[in-house]
């Protein structure tokens, strides 16, 4: 049987894109099939708008922060139809750049909705892209599933439809004064932070005690600090029951009966692989109930020439981790040498201002395995000691009791994603502690802290449990 194509890649998102590129350079006769936006996800709805509005949220506080350094400048107002358009030309540019590095790299571009017909053959119809394109059907050897996810709203919530999602979020025409945010994973607090940034009042209702569940207790104690800092208003062990339109604005009903006057809500309570609408029942692919695609091994489905990566699967929702699962397929499939990856220590950051990053084990986490050694401490940086700024940094280290491996890095404070990711080499390298307190550090800055870390703070999980007894304060 002759196919069309070597390859066939449904989507054109982090995932998708890398794998079509490195097939392509390894000689393979690729296409790449796309309905709604050209690098998916993370360029268009994803971290790079949010990263730019993240950004727009700092200067204010910076002009506010100068005064402490001599200067005079007014925070003044923010133009949020401007920043928008500017924030939409960036991304129309980007776009172009991932339309032109597929072509280069030889890969053939479809536009609109893929549907399996059968394992080896996809009809391609309209979709946002091309919308009156004409059906056509293409054929290849394999084909990879890419197709990333999508936000959700609360269900069982009279009234959500009333509400908007992350997609929503990146096109409002207009800033709203008052925003309530509902979850607290790392994208409810990021437009927490962005709404309240650019001056909106920032309210947010989540179900647990504090935001950010999966990361280290310390840090996400640290981070309620900051967004009480930040003026955001947090309503832990919250649940919404109702919304209803109320003249102009929103009335929120919460379980408790406690109501709540807002102009906006924004449901960050999770995002559903795109795996519905594919036609997997035309093929052997099968699917979860929470309707993520299964897969096994080398990232093939139950349908020996059909393949999943990326967030479709929902393994670790990050686009590093898509594009390596994409470079990794292609590698394998046409290629002797495969790149390695480590996926047991990919580090995360969340955009707030003060940022958080982390990379391996929690507290708890190691506390789990057996003995830890904790080195926790919080300071106020230099900048923030003149700025008058009450913001502190946190950061944290989890070291195994026994072989004294650092076995993860935490840090709540500016600039650390960008520490992180250099901590992540020794934490993926497997250094010990005395690696880290062999290191000379980069004075001044905040960073070194991590090198010069001394006096245990505490032993976790002795006892099987973590005790979380405090971080311990260095003087500014
Ligand atoms: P996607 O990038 O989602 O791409 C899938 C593509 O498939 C889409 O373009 C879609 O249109 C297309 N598609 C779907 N169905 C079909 C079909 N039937 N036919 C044709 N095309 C189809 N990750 C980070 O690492 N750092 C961050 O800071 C970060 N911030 C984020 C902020 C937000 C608000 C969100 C929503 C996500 C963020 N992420 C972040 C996650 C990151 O965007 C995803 O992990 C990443 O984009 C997943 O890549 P993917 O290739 O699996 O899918």
């Amino acid at each position: 049987m002759t196919y069309d194509f070597d390859l066939l890649v449904i989507g054109a998102g982090s995932g998708g894109v890398r794998c079509a590129r490195i097939a392509a350079g390894h000689g393979a006769r690729v296409a790449v099939v796309e309905a709604r936006h050209w690098g998916g996800t993370c360029v268009n709805l994803g971290c790079v708008p949010k990263k730019l509005m993240v950004q727009a949220t700092e200067y204010g506080e910076w002009a506010e922060d100068s005064r402490g350094f001599g200067w005079d400048m007014a925070r003044g107002t923010h133009d949020w139809e401007r920043f928008i358009g500017r924030k939409d030309h960036e991304i129309e540019r980007l776009n172009a750049i991932y339309v032109r590095l597929l072509e280069d790299a030889g890969v053939r571009l479809f536009t609109g909705h893929a549907r399996f017909e059968d394992a080896h053959t996809l009809l391609i119809g309209p979709g946002p892209l091309a919308p009156h394109a004409e059906p056509r059907r293409v054929t290849a050897a394999r084909i990879v599933i890419a197709t990333g996810g999508k936000p959700v709203v609360q269900p069982h919530i009279e009234g959500q439809e009333l509400g908007i999602v992350s997609d929503d979020a990146f096109h409002l025409k207009a800033r709203p004064d008052r925003i309530t945010i509902v979850g607290s994973g790392y994208i409810g607090v990021e437009f927490a932070g962005i709404f309240a940034g650019l001056g909106a009042q920032a309210t947010m209702l989540y179900r647990q005690k504090l935001p950010l569940r999966g990361f280290d207790m310390d840090m996400r104690q640290a981070l309620d600090e900051a967004m009480g800092e930040r003026g955001i208003v947090r309503h832990a062990g919250a649940l919404l029951h109702r919304i209803e339109r109320d003249r102009s604005a929103l009335k929120l009903t919460l379980t408790d009966g406690r109501e709540l006057a807002s102009d906006m809500v924004f449901f960050a309570v999770g995002r559903q692989p795109n795996a519905a609408g594919l036609g997997l029942d035309n093929t052997r692919v099968r699917v979860t109930d929470s309707g993520r695609v299964i897969t096994h091994a080398g990232a093939v489905t139950d349908e020996p020439n059909i393949f999943a990566i990326g967030d479709v699967t929902n393994h670790q929702n990050l686009t590093p981790v898509a594009i390596a699962e994409g470079h990794i397929l292609a590698d394998r499939l046409f290629s002797g040498s495969v790149r390695e990856w480590c996926f047991d220590t990919v580090p995360k950051a969340v955009f707030f201002s003060p940022p958080l990053a982390s990379v391996g084990l929690t507290e708890d986490e190691a506390a789990a395995k057996g003995p830890a050694d904790i080195y926790c401490a919080r300071f106020r940086s230099m900048r923030h000691v003149l700025s008058g700024r009450n913001r502190h940094t946190t950061l944290k280290l989890v070291v195994d009791g026994t072989s004294q491996v650092v076995l993860g890095a935490h840090m709540l404070g500016e600039e650390a994603p960008e520490i992180m990711q250099g901590l992540a080499i020794a934490v993926t390298a497997g250094l010990r502690k005395s690696d880290f307190d062999r290191t000379v550090g980069i004075h001044p800055s905040s960073a070194e802290e991590f090198v010069t870390l001394r006096t245990r703070t505490r032993v976790a999980g002795a006892t099987g449990a973590s005790s979380h007894s405090g971080v311990q304060e260095v003087p500014a």
